[in-house]
């Protein structure tokens, strides 16, 4: 056990019987544990604060019944509140059973000894309760140890989750960022070639089977070259970044921009016919035309413009191929026909 010496504290009123106890347990306990004896409970429980304020262990009280003031049982009763894994013997002379009953109940009273006791019944007995006491203080020692190690336990497993939690979140993101990628362009930040062939498909599938139209605007910039070559390559980077936002600003929820390539880019409207078509076409085409880009005014004819083609679906074609020939050939006639205008598959440029 511990360096800490062990208290054994024997109160009883006749000095005759403290002297006994001392000298007999003392004998046999004397080395391993500090003899104490008080004359009252009174002076008993102030030894026993005494104790408790100093941290040195009170392992036993061997209390008489009768004494004036406070009783035995009740001296053990209070110190079972004060320390209740100190184990405790009432003494006494008076065959009052009643008392002990009520003191095991009450104090936690661990060996009743009738007096005058038999001196190595005592001993033995209390060889026993110190045992007690030790295993109590082991077993104390033990569950407080537990408890540090369940307390840092939970705050590494806290830790850790929050750790897993953030990796989750940044892996999320990650991901997210990722799929994005795979589907945006990046110099514009529309929809990509890629995405746009995918949804074109699906488009034109759901438009074969529910009859609703699908209108489908294929746009060129008209003389880019011209303009890169005058202007250089990063100017002709920021015409397209413009005209991607000017593109967008009319889109409705379900619409689909994208950048084809190039300097082409294409709209995909769902539920919308070839004469709805052919009117956002033309605002889309008007408002480009209109549009102060840098420069513009250097293009032939004064202004930057697109060439629009449009084709729709089930109308001009019934798949997704077809849709876009169709746009592609419409978009062809309109720069024959000399550029910043909108045509309409099928019909005379
Ligand atoms: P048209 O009116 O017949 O369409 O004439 P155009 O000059 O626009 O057509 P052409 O196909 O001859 O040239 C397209 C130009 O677009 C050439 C190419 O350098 C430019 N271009 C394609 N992609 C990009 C890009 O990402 N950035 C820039 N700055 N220019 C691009
Ligand atoms: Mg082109
Ligand atoms: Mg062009």
């Amino acid at each position: 056990m511990s360096a800490v010496r062990e208290h054994i504290l024997c109160v009883d009123d006749e000095e005759g019987i403290l002297t006994a106890l001392r000298q007999q347990l003392g004998v046999r306990f004397g080395k391993e544990c500090e003899i104490s004896v008080a004359q009252s409970a009174k002076d008993a429980l102030e030894l026993v604060d005494e104790l408790e304020r100093e941290g040195e262990p009170l392992a036993l009280v061997i209390a008489d019944q009768i004494m004036p003031g406070m009783k035995g049982v009740e001296l053990l009763e209070e110190i079972n509140r004060r320390s209740p894994s100190t184990t405790k013997i009432l003494l006494t002379g008076q065959a009052g059973l009643d008392a002990v009953v009520a003191a095991i109940n009450r104090a936690g009273l661990n060996r009743y000894i009738p007096k005058p006791w038999d001196e190595p019944d005592l001993r033995l007995t209390v060889e026993g309760l110190l045992q007690i006491f030790r295993l109590h203080r082991v077993n104390a020692q033990l569950v407080d140890h537990l408890r540090t190690k369940n307390i840092e336990l939970e705050s590494w497993n806290r830790e850790l989750d929050g750790k897993v939690r953030e990796r989750t979140r940044a892996l999320e993101e990650a991901n997210h960022r990722l799929s994005q990628l795979a589907i945006t362009d990046g110099l514009t930040g529309l929809y990509n070639h890629r995405y746009l062939r995918e949804h074109l498909a699906l488009e034109t599938l759901r438009s074969q089977r529910t009859g609703l139209p699908l209108g489908f605007l294929m746009i060129d910039v008209d003389h880019f070259k011209l303009y890169n070559d005058r202007h250089g390559h990063p100017a002709g980077d920021e015409i397209l970044r413009q005209l991607a936002t000017l593109l967008t600003e009319e889109r409705r929820v379900n619409d689909l921009v994208a950048r084809y390539g190039g300097e082409e880019f294409a709209i995909l409207l769902v539920d919308v016919d070839k004469p709805a078509a052919l009117t956002i076409a033309e605002r889309l085409r008007a408002r480009v035309a209109a549009f102060p880009f840098p420069h513009g005014s250097l293009q032939p004819g004064g202004h930057l413009t697109i060439s629009v083609g449009i084709a729709a679906c089930p109308a001009d074609a019934a798949t997704a191929e077809a849709l876009l020939e169709s746009a592609d050939a419409a978009l062809y006639r309109a720069k024959k026909a000399g550029r910043d205008r909108v045509v309409l598959v099928g019909a005379v440029a």
